[in-house]
């Protein structure tokens, strides 16, 4: 996944499910010191909350990636620098796995 993480995944294991729980944790571990990852960690959530249900949008996916980029080069720990592997990695190299999700919205 980018981090040194290594994720075992069948072909029914959906990827925005996968990194939605991995930015709760994420959510849920910020301490909240600085802004970027309290807020962000939690505006990532959201975003891959609402394109898990069908209701993402193509632009969510470049502003996740800035937004982590973005925590990544302003908070103050390591825990703000890891969603942006989570993030990248994802949208870079499984980006089919999004798409289902976006074209479920723009198909209504
Ligand atoms: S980056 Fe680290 S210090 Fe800052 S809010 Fe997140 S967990 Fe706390």
């Amino acid at each position: 996944m980018g981090s040194g993480t290594m994720l075992v995944m069948n072909e029914k294991t959906c990827v925005v499910d996968v990194v939605r729980n991995i930015m709760h944790f994420f959510q849920h571990e910020s301490c909240g010191f600085c802004t970027p990852c309290r807020r962000g960690t939690r505006v990532l959530y959201e975003t891959l909350c609402r394109i898990a249900q069908g209701e993402g949008r193509e632009s969510d996916l470049p502003k996740m990636i800035d937004l982590a980029q973005t925590m990544s080069a302003t908070a103050n720990c390591a825990l703000a620098m890891s969603p942006i592997f989570f993030i990248r990695t994802t949208i870079e190299r499984l980006k089919d796995e999004y798409l289902p999700t976006l074209s479920r919205r723009n198909a209504l």
